[in-house]
């Protein structure tokens, strides 16, 4: 990959409440306009990882102890969260989180306030993102808590959509959906890559998935980086294959057609 990195993670470290180590000597590259998977099981460091590139790794008091982390060529290892944002560097959090008292739309609104958009911004955004998820459209005055599993992702990558992001570090958006939906969401994540140069690093437990989609990706575990490579590379694997016993070996192997046949 020659684009330069939107996103550069050196040798990073970070312990929880001073001394619960969580990752160690972690390094990783999101050249510009790509999607990187961030692969792991449970436990793996993936969150952790990515609440210490957005900074809200402070929230639950975790502390990035060495390393250094690049966006768009600036050290940003102490830059708060909302100033991240404001500079294009946004995180959907797992779980897909929603104010769900909040109409889908109050959430979508939300997501604009780092931009402090005029009226008329505001407005086009909103339409945009309706465009991207016609769904929510409909449903843009129910609250969010109402919505379906489905809904509520969208909800929550139409907000961070809102802040009109160069990268998103994207948590588990598989996680607790129907393959449908969850393929749904994934071509949304690519056309957002192709049509509007909007940079990835998509962590996931559900490899086969994330590599249909992703150019390259990182293993985790226990809080080190113990493979990487293209797409293809990493799902001709037999340890990657062992380590998702969620992803059957159908799946795999499909998801290594698709990664061919999107690199062909
Ligand atoms: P999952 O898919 O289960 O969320 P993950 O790969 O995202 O897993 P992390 O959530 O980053 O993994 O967790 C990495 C390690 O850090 C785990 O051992 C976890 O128990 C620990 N950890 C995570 N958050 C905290 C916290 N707030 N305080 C203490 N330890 C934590």
């Amino acid at each position: 990959m020659s684009a330069a990195p939107i996103l550069q993670v050196d040798d990073i470290a970070v312990t929880y409440s001073q001394l619960i180590p969580a990752l160690r000597g972690v390094s990783l590259t999101v050249p510009a306009g790509a999607i990187v998977a961030l692969l792991g099981g449970n436990g793996a460091g993936k969150t952790t990882t990515l609440k210490a590139i957005s900074s809200l790794i402070r929230a639950e008091r975790g502390e990035l102890t060495s390393g250094h982390i690049t966006y768009r060529g600036d050290s940003i290892g102490n830059a708060d969260p909302w100033t991240l944002a404001a500079r294009g560097l946004v995180q959907v959090l797992e779980g897909r989180r929603c104010f769900a008292h909040l109409s889908v739309e109050d959430n979508l609104r939300l997501g604009s306030f780092v931009r402090r958009p005029t009226r008329g911004d505001l407005s086009a955004d909103l339409d945009r993102i309706y465009e991207i998820f016609p769904r929510l459209k409909e449903r843009r005055l129910a609250l969010a808590g109402y919505t379906s599993g489905g809904e509520q992702q969208m909800v929550a990558i139409g907000r961070a959509l809102m802040a009109r992001p160069a990268l998103v570090l994207l948590d588990e958006p598989s996680m607790g959906l129907a393959p449908q939906v969850v393929e749904e969401i994934f071509e949304t994540v690519a056309a957002l890559n192709r049509d509007d140069g909007v940079s990835f690093l998509l962590a996931e437990q559900n490899a086969a998935i994330a590599l249909r989609y992703a150019q390259f990706g990182y293993v985790l575990e226990s809080g080190r980086v113990v493979a990487q490579g293209t797409a293809q590379t990493l799902l001709g694997l037999d340890t990657l294959r062992d380590a998702y016993l969620g992803s059957s070996k159908a799946d795999v192997d499909g998801a290594a057609r698709g990664s061919r046949r999107l690199q062909a």
